[in-house]
């Protein structure tokens, strides 16, 4: 076993929304995207940041004591926060658990290790693991290696990405991926950008040269009244689908905010106001729309 490191957001055990049965969902840190939506603002960068829940804090001091920088109890204040190296040793000091590591460093083998402790629900189920985010193709080599491992174990493989990499580089290890599930989050190329930071081409440009090779491939639209909910977005999401894909299948996962605390907690804005999420009666509409473009609607809620 290789010794690459790679950092990693969490270890999520019993999932059973990223693929079949029961899954381990691995999220790496790190993404090239800012969809202004994000669930996972932690997730932006491969750097651990420390996460400040200030409900807890009872302003005892004991992580001032320790902090290489001087930075007080109240690390959201904009001064701090720029100040802060992400060295983490306050998160070991505070003693009320309002601060928090989001991201850790793990060896393949460290992963590995936790995913043979999952084996009999993978195995009942016919579940075994996805590779999530951040985005998990902006750690090559340390998915690469990953995925060897876990595909030497036997275990179904999916993952989910933004579909933003070089898919030259990145084709061995897709070629180990059982389900790809890949966002397309708007079709309009200047909207995608306004939205997400980035242009849409080279995402566009991958599924149609993946669609032409392969089956297994999911499109999801993260559903956000307000951004890309509206029909003519899901009609031409649509039809890029069932042009592309040999075995074309959609799901549109209704947008929510669940992510608005962590971003109080990084010291971030998170302007929610800009976004609704679907009511049912939209997803039902929305959906429709796709199927009556000839391409499956499918749900992995
Ligand atoms: S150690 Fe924890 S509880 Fe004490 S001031 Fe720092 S963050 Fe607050
Ligand atoms: S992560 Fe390090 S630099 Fe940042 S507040 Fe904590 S101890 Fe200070």
């Amino acid at each position: 076993m290789m010794a690459s490191k790679g950092r990693i957001l969490q270890l999520q055990n019993y999932s059973v929304n990223d693929g079949e049965g029961i899954r381990t969902i691995v999220f790496f840190a790190g993404c090239p995207l800012r969809c202004q939506w994000c669930a996972n603002p932690e997730g932006y960068t491969p750097q651990n940041h420390v996460l400040f829940i200030a409900s807890r804090c009872i302003q005892c001091g004991r992580c001032t004591e320790v902090c290489p920088q001087g930075i007080g109890w109240n690390l959201n204040e904009s001064e701090a926060r720029a100040k802060c190296t992400g060295c983490g040793l306050c998160v070991d000091a505070c003693l009320e658990q309002a601060r928090k590591n989001a991201v850790q460093t793990m060896t393949v083998a460290e992963v590995v290790h936790k995913l043979e402790s999952q084996l009999l629900f993978f195995r009942s189920s016919g579940g075994g693991v996805t590779y999530s985010g951040g985005e998990c193709t902006t750690q090559p080599e340390f998915l690469a290696e990953l995925v060897d491992e876990v595909y030497d174990m036997g275990l179904d493989q999916a993952m989910e990405t933004s579909g933003y990499f070089e898919l030259e580089t990145l084709q061995p290890v897709l070629d180990k991926i059982d389900l790809l599930f890949i966002d397309i989050k708007v079709m309009d190329s200047e909207k995608h950008c306004q939205f997400t930071g980035i242009p849409n081409a080279v995402i566009l440009d991958n599924i149609a040269r993946l669609g032409a090779t392969r089956k297994g491939i999911i499109i999801r639209v993260p559903t956000i009244m307000g951004v890309n909910g509206d029909d003519d977005n899901i009609r031409a999401t649509a039809r890029f689908v069932k042009e592309h894909l040999q075995d074309p299948k959609m799901e549109l996962l209704p947008y929510h905010s669940y992510g608005a605390d962590k971003y109080t907690q990084l010291g971030l804005v998170y302007d929610e106001t800009l976004f609704r999420t679907p009511t049912k009666e939209e997803m039902v509409h929305l959906n429709a729309i796709i199927e009556s473009e000839g391409v499956q609607v499918v749900s992995y809620a």
